[in-house]
């Protein structure tokens, strides 16, 4: 399974979110401490934020994400106050070229899939990025619309029981995480909110964000629902 990372509230860098944390997401391409499947995330990386004027910008690559030393250079002067990345640990049998990494777009919201999923579950689309299980299930996720995203996850899993479904998703106001097969993490700044696959530290400020949860990141605060009772 991938990991992945958002955040909301006053710009950071990129590097700051991605690169520098000791336990954050380059850490996590090659030592994550709490995946539960797959030991490494090495087949690509991506992020994506808001700029100024509202539009999605991504840069994603089909390489480790420690060596890139490219990005490493421009991280640091890459900043937004809506971010999303994901390091990725390929699914057998998807392709493993960068529109496969997520995160994925649709010009309005930043999605990152953690799991798989079967490809008959999904309907086909023809906007969807690429033939990977999570273009394809983000290209759903964005035509039933993100206010609907937990009734897609559920629709999804009826018709695939066993798909792990989590999702990380921003737009410019607000972040939502779906936690279906495994959990998340967030963290309350005093300057945002991160919500991530793990902590990035071992502040022991972290809440944890168990299975079958949303979880929703605006301005105003964090909202955690429990989908086994909602
Ligand atoms: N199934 C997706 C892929 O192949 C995500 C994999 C994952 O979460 N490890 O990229």
């Amino acid at each position: 399974m991938c990991r992945h990372l958002a955040w909301l509230g006053e710009p950071r860098s990129v590097s700051s979110l991605v690169l520098d944390p000791p336990c954050g997401l380059l850490r996590q391409s090659y030592a994550p401490r709490r995946q539960k499947r797959g030991l490494l995330n090495a087949d690509g990386w991506g992020v994506g934020f808001l700029d100024t004027d509202g539009g999605v910008r991504r840069w994603r690559s089909a390489r480790p994400l420690w060596g890139d030393a490219s990005f490493a250079s421009v991280a640091p002067v890459l900043s937004s106050g809506a971010v999303l990345a994901a390091v990725r640990s390929a699914t057998a049998g998807m392709p493993t070229d960068e529109s496969a990494a997520a995160p994925f777009s649709d010009g309005e919201w930043l999605l990152s899939h953690n799991g798989r999923v079967s490809r008959e579950a999904v309907p086909a689309r023809a906007d969807a990025e690429s033939v990977c299980d999570s273009a394809l299930l983000a290209a759903h996720v964005f035509a039933a619309g993100a206010a609907n995203a937990v009734d897609t996850v559920r629709e999804v899993a009826r018709l695939d029981p066993d798909a792990y479904l989590n999702l990380l998703m921003i737009t410019s106001d607000r972040i939502v995480g779906i936690t279906w097969g495994d959990e998340l993490s967030y963290l309350v700044e005093p300057d945002g909110v991160v919500v991530a696959s793990e902590p990035w530290d071992d502040d022991p400020r972290w809440v944890d964000v168990p299975d079958h949860h949303r979880v929703e990141v605006t301005r105003s605060g964090v909202t955690v629902t429990d989908l086994e009772t909602a």
